[in-house]
């Protein structure tokens, strides 16, 4: 095994993290806690990122104060999660996660592993030298003490930074078996830093992917936002379907690619993710709602036409296929339906798009959902769907129409007027 019981300690002077780049109140949090007698460090992603040069996400603490310790120091902190119970030390609507210190496993009720080694409770407390190694990655196993400005390092995560490989601590079989999302996360971490799968932790993923069709609906979800809103999400995409986790995850979405001939339907795909990577590197706002349009239009749609085969009109026939198709991918990935209904309303904005008067047009242009509905008719066209090119073109003429010309495009159907397109993509937006 790598790694050993006593840390490599680099020093302040041997690391580039600087103190300012520190959130202040993480540092505050440490400091408290130090002062109060308990070991307290940064830990995980954002010593990660800091050591990369990059800017973390947030800033997570490790500490040797068990919750109800924690509780008691800081006024504001709450106490959430039963299979992982930490601390959230909240600054208004933002927070701090303080966790604590984390054992082993052994057959107590705090920490419990199933029949096929999955962890099913995470509460046996530790010391920090425990915590280290039921961490996933040796990258995410580092600590920072931002007072003396030291890094801990048990596991050889310096050296694996360094070249840019991510690697599972202790035995990657074992730690996959004891929670499936880590090949989840390991690929986000690949396409988000731009790494490498070393050894096993790469070469073990296939076999294994059948593991996550135990994992949770609404944690599976959770992580395919994450792995899809990752800012490489077209990236990461790709990687999915590399390691043949797509049919698990998606399989709906697999079922569409696996006979899109033409190709039309991954050129939708592409050109939505990688829109989405772009709003996420502009800081913009992205729709998981857009996202789920996108990977179950295919099937959606062709459901839709089967039903209107059947005799029914085409508003109730998208109603069934929708339904139908949201029920099959909720059974995966628990979409919540504060999601699902919008991206219902999306799919069933298409079909408006055919109207050319204008009252119907102008209704439909304030919709709120109009935005959103447009994009996608926008993105179906580009990637070469049959009959909506037209739809969408003269869509574009209409909203950069002024009031007369909108009245002109409407009086002749929209017909005679060559229409332009828009030079830039449009992504989702909120
Ligand atoms: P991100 O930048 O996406 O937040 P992160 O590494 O900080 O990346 P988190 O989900 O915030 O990811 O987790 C924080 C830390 O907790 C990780 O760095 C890792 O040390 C540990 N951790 C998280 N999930 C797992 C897991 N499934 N198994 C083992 N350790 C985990
Ligand atoms: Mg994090």
């Amino acid at each position: 095994m790598r790694g050993s019981a006593q840390p490599v300690r680099i020093h302040a002077s041997e690391h580039k993290i600087q103190e300012e780049q520190i959130c202040e109140r993480a540092d505050a949090i440490i400091r408290k806690l130090q002062k109060a007698g308990f070991e307290a460090y940064l830990v995980g992603g954002c010593v990660r990122d800091l050591l990369l040069g990059l800017t973390p996400k947030d800033f997570d603490i490790a500490t040797s104060a068990n919750p109800e310790q924690v509780r008691k120091l800081f006024s504001s902190a709450r106490l959430i999660g039963r299979r992982f119970r930490l601390a959230h030390i909240y600054y208004g609507r933002d927070y701090i996660e303080v966790a604590t210190f984390r054992a082993p496993h052994d057959e107590s009720s705090q920490g419990q592993v199933n029949e096929q080694g999955r962890i099913l409770h995470d509460n046996v407390y530790g010391t920090l030298e425990e915590d280290v190694w039921r961490r996933d990655f040796t990258i995410n196993a580092l600590f920072y003490d931002p007072v003396r400005g030291d890094v801990l390092d048990y596991v050889g995560g310096m050296q694996d930074l360094a070249k840019r490989r991510l690697h599972l601590i202790g035995d990657a079989e074992q730690r996959y078996r004891e929670d499936p999302v880590r090949m989840l996360r390991a690929l986000r971490f690949v396409a988000k830093l731009d790494f490498v799968l070393d050894g096993p932790t790469g070469d073990l993923i296939e076999a294994m992917v059948p593991l996550l069709n135990d994992v949770a609906p609404a944690r599976l979800f959770d992580e395919l936002l994450k792995l899809l809103h990752s800012g490489q999400g077209w990236k990461t995409f790709c990687l999915l379907e590399q390691y043949k986790l797509l049919p698990i995850l998606l399989p709906i979405t697999a079922a569409s690619l696996a006979q899109d001939d033409q190709g039309i339907y991954r050129k939708l795909i592409q050109s939505a993710l990688s829109n989405t990577d772009n709003r996420i590197a502009e800081g913009k706002s992205v729709m998981p709602a857009f996202l789920f349009a996108v990977l179950l239009w295919e099937q959606v749609h062709s459901q839709m036409v089967q039903a209107q085969l059947k005799g029914h009109p085409e508003l109730q026939a998208l109603h069934i296929a929708a339904t139908d198709v949201l029920r099959d991918q909720v059974k995966v990935t628990a979409i919540p339906r504060r999601f699902s209904n919008i991206t219902r309303e999306i799919w069933g904005l298409q079909s408006r798009f055919h109207h050319r008067d204008l009252r119907r047009a102008n209704i439909l242009l304030s919709n709120p959902r109009f935005r959103a509905a447009y994009d996608f008719l926008y993105l179906r066209a580009a990637a070469g769907e049959t009959r909506v090119a037209e739809d969408a073109a003269w869509w574009t003429h209409f909203q950069e129409a002024s009031p007369e010309d909108r009245l002109g495009l409407c009086k002749n159907g929209g017909k005679k007027r060559r229409t332009k397109r828009k030079k830039t993509n449009p992504a989702a937006s909120e």
